[in-house]
């Protein structure tokens, strides 16, 4: 038996579907589908929570409530998907930009899309030193203003973590470490089930001040 998966049953529960994809979910429900119904169940509380939310706070049982039955399954947990950046600005990369570089603004800035999600990124080298600092943020595209704080923000070399940090109420988050090469940024998103991965070697190649 295949089931759907939790993202088209919080489109189901908003009521986002169209009929009939609507009409086919609520016949896998009607068919006896016990661990979809219990998803659907949890959405359902959850949804009703977000709407009261809007001029009140949930009583404290009914979030304990909530807690109690919300057991998210631990096979979806490690499922996230993954979401590549595409470089979309990089103001090495442009000529126009070369007189800023040289009157000073030493700094790379590269801007990536993945999915919907914007990820800006600075990186300055730093003098007599082979350690780079990295500032960047990360938005929504579709919603500019939603937060997105708290994310885990981690620079991986290959397999290996080499520096790891949180993002602020802004999006915002800062980490520092040694060049080297194929350096990756991943941001994980665990409500929305997403991993962004930024390449950061393949754009640094030309790049002679900071030998990522
Ligand atoms: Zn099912």
């Amino acid at each position: 038996m295949s089931h759907y998966l939790a993202e088209r049953w919080v489109d189901f529960v908003r009521g986002l579907l169209s009929e009939e994809e609507r009409a086919a979910m609520k016949r896998h429900l009607d068919e006896g589908c016990e661990s979809c119904r219990r998803e659907v169940n949890v959405l359902q509380v959850m949804r009703n929570f977000a709407r009261e939310e809007a001029w009140a706070e949930p009583p404290a049982d009914a979030v304990r409530m909530a807690q109690a039955i919300y057991v998210p399954p631990p096979r979806r947990e490690r499922a996230l998907r993954r979401l590549l950046g595409r470089l979309v600005f990089d103001n090495f990369a442009q000529p126009a930009m070369a007189g800023v570089r040289q009157s000073g603004a030493s700094g790379q800035q590269m801007g990536f899309e993945a999915g919907p999600y914007y990820i800006d990124l600075r990186l300055e080298g730093e003098p007599e030193s082979s350690r780079v600092a990295l500032a960047g943020q990360i938005v929504s595209r579709e919603e500019p203003g939603a937060p997105l704080g708290g994310l885990n923000v981690v620079l991986l070399a290959g397999r290996k973590v080499v520096a790891e940090t949180v993002s602020n109420e802004f999006g915002e988050f800062s980490l520092e470490f040694s060049a080297a090469k194929n350096h990756r940024l991943r941001i994980t998103l665990p409500q929305e089930g997403v991993q962004v991965n930024v390449p950061l070697a393949a754009h640094s190649e030309e790049n002679p001040d900071i030998a990522l």
